[in-house]
């Protein structure tokens, strides 16, 4: 997609800091980074989100992720890290095209959600049970409440 940002680091047509790329997928530094080392894995093939990656994708993906997790653990020799994905703006994605971010975690770094945490009653987990599971039964669907780009 030419308007996408990281379609057109993909194509070279804006630098990045590329740490690794297979046919799949490609692994760049995070320019506004949590913590530095902060990285993001990119599929080559332009999807809006999750709900359009395909399983295939999806796969080489994360097997890109674990590479970059272990190199970043191994070089930044951390204790932890976060892998997570934002889709839909409500949620805070930025960029529309899907992508992983890794970031490195320290000790007392006061990276946190707040969340007020629910409680279920009986009847309600068994509510939102049977809701969800209703639709398993149909094919991914791609499309969020949301109008999201
Ligand atoms: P999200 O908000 O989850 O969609 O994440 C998008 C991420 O892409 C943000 O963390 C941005 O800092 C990062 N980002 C945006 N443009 C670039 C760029 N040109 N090079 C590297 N990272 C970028
Ligand atoms: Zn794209």
């Amino acid at each position: 997609m030419t308007n996408c940002v990281f379609c057109n680091i993909i194509a070279r047509k804006i630098p990045a800091e590329i740490l690794y790329e297979n046919d799949d997928a490609i692994s760049i530094l995070d320019i506004n980074p949590i913590h530095y080392g902060h990285s993001l894995v990119i599929p080559k093939r332009h999807c809006k989100d999750f709900l359009e990656l395909t399983p295939e994708s999806f796969a080489g993906v994360m097997a890109v992720t674990q590479a970059v997790s272990s190199a970043i653990v191994r070089s930044l020799n951390l204790e932890g890290f976060n892998i997570f994905s934002n889709n839909g703006a409500i949620a805070g994605q930025s960029v529309f095209h899907f992508h992983i971010h890794i970031t490195p975690r320290y000790k007392d770094d006061n990276i946190k959600f707040v969340l007020e945490l629910k409680r279920y009653n009986e009847s309600e987990i068994i509510h939102y049970a049977n809701r969800i599971r209703r639709h398993l039964a149909e094919p991914v669907s791609p499309t969020m409440k949301e109008s999201n780009p």
